[in-house]
Formats: C-alpha cells, structure tokens, sequence
C-alpha cells in the first residue's frame, strides 16, 4: 500500500515544485502513472522509494512511514521491501548477466541465496526471452534486454512493491506486452503493489488504476 499525503518537493533552489496532496494504491493493486516528459513522474517514484525526501508532507508505504525514517533505515527499508526498476536500469557493469539479477542477494543480508533462488533467476530470465543471456556483460546487450534483466533482478527478490519506471519503454510492441505481463503476473501472484510509469497509453487497460500526473500540482 502506498500513501502520500501533502507532500511537497523541490530540487534544491530548482523551479521544478511537485505538490501531492494525496495520493493511494491499495495492497495488491496495479496502477500505472502517466504523464508528460518532465512532469515529475521519476521524481514521484525516487519520493514513493525514499531515495529522494520532500520538504514536507508524509509518505506511508506498508504501514511504514518511510519519511520519519533516518538515512539508514529507509535503506534498509527499501531493500528489504522495495523492487525499482529504474529508466536507467542501473545494471553493474563488471558483472554478468546473472550477477546482476542475483545482486539484491548479495547486499541485503535478509535474503539468503541458493539454488532455489538461483533456479527462479533461470526460469525468469527464460520467461523474459534472455535465458541465453545469462553469462553474457550488460554493455553487450541491446537496450531491450537490460531493461528486462533490470525487471528480473526487481522482481526476484518478491517485495511487497514494485516500483517501475517506463520498464517498457524500449521494447518492441510484442517484447512489451510480455514484460508488462510479468511484472503484472507477480503483482497478481505475490499480493504486491505494483506503481508503472508508462507513456504506453495503448497498455492503460492493463492496470486497476491510472494517475495521471497533472491532476496534481506540479511547476516546472
Ligand atoms: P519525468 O520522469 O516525468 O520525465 P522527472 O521527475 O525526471 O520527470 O523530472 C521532473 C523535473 O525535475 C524536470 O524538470 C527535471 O529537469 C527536474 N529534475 C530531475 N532530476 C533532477 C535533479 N537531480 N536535479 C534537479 N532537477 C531535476
Ligand atoms: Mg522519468
């Protein structure tokens, strides 16, 4: 479950000003937030994550209030029950393909990394039509492909919200459907709430609720 309330956020002395005044995804719902180029929708999710803070208002994420929670905990909050897929994928260079997709095991000691796990990497990766690329660097990679190795590595872990941004954006009409399919699928399945940023209006239907970004009050 995601709760914003009056939440205000600005980048330094910037001119952009993202004002919320309230937002809510239920547990377990499927939303998608749209909105123009520039609007703030990756500044909303950096917010949603506690990546970024705002100068007022309060952010409620599975009953925890992640803007009381020092540098710290929000950390450690967000690795325990956060899966991001970031726009710029954020893959690790020096590791392979598989390392990246285990990596959420090797930086937080709640999750412990065995075959089981090992086997769902395989299987997902299979699912998402890299399966062969499993020993291969990210740099060799089309842009479609990391973007869905950053996908599996979000999703492994099974956290209780996933937060994606535009995770279709550089894929072909039929990669699309299916990624989407996915991370919707492991929403339905593990009860997670799932918050999409999308440009992919064709997709909308997809999803129990959209926000649109323009309904709240944004400068910039
Ligand atoms: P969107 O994801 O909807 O395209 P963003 O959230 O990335 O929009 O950006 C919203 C606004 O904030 C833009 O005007 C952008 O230039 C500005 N912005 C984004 N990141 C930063 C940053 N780190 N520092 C200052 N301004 C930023
Ligand atoms: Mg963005």
């Amino acid at each position: 479950m995601i709760e914003v309330s009056g939440l205000e956020f600005r980048y330094g002395e910037g001119e952009f000003r993202l004002h919320v005044p309230e937002l809510r995804v239920e547990r377990g719902v499927a939303a998608a937030c749209i909105g123009p180029s520039g609007s703030g929708k990756t500044t909303l999710l950096n917010l949603i994550a506690g990546i970024l803070m705002p100068q007022g208002g309060s952010v409620v994420t599975d009953k925890v209030e992640v803007t009381q929670l020092s540098d710290e905990d929000r950390r450690s909050f967000r690795i325990t029950h956060i899966g991001l897929v970031f726009q710029e994928f954020e893959l690790l260079e020096y590791l392979s393909v598989l390392d990246n997709i285990l990596l959420p095991y090797r930086i937080n000691p709640a999750l412990r990394l065995d075959a089981a796990v090992r086997e769902r990497a395989a299987s997902l990766a299979e699912q998402m039509g890299i399966g062969d690329k499993l020993g291969r660097h990210p740099r060799k990679l089309s842009q479609g492909e990391r973007q869905r190795v950053a996908v599996c590595r979000a999703v492994l872990p099974e956290p209780v919200l996933l937060l994606t941004d535009e995770p279709t954006g550089n894929l072909d009409p039929a990669n699309k459907g299916r990624v989407l399919d996915i991370i919707l699928d492991y929403a339905k399945d593990t009860g997670a709430t799932l918050l999409t940023v999308t440009h992919d209006h064709d997709l909308l239907r997809k999803f129990d609720q959209v926000i649109d970004i323009k309904d709240f009050g944004v400068i910039g």
